[in-house]
């Protein structure tokens, strides 16, 4: 799956925040903090939150 703005092949994560916060259209990290006017920082937490909450749809990153 690539990025509807730039084309970039996502990875898992990035799957799972297009589901959370942009209907399923897919959007990497870079260009989905451009359109919700967030940090991709603030992205890395909600992913941080989502997995201490038990969601599949992320994966722990390093
Ligand atoms: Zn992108």
């Amino acid at each position: 799956m690539k990025c509807t703005v730039c084309e970039r092949e996502l990875v898992f994560n990035e799957m799972g925040l297009s589901r959370k916060f942009a209907g399923g259209v897919p959007y990497c990290m870079t260009c989905l903090s451009e359109k919700l006017h967030v940090t991709e920082e603030r992205l890395r937490e909600k992913i941080e939150e989502f997995l201490r909450a038990g969601c599949l749809m992320f994966v722990k990153e390093d």
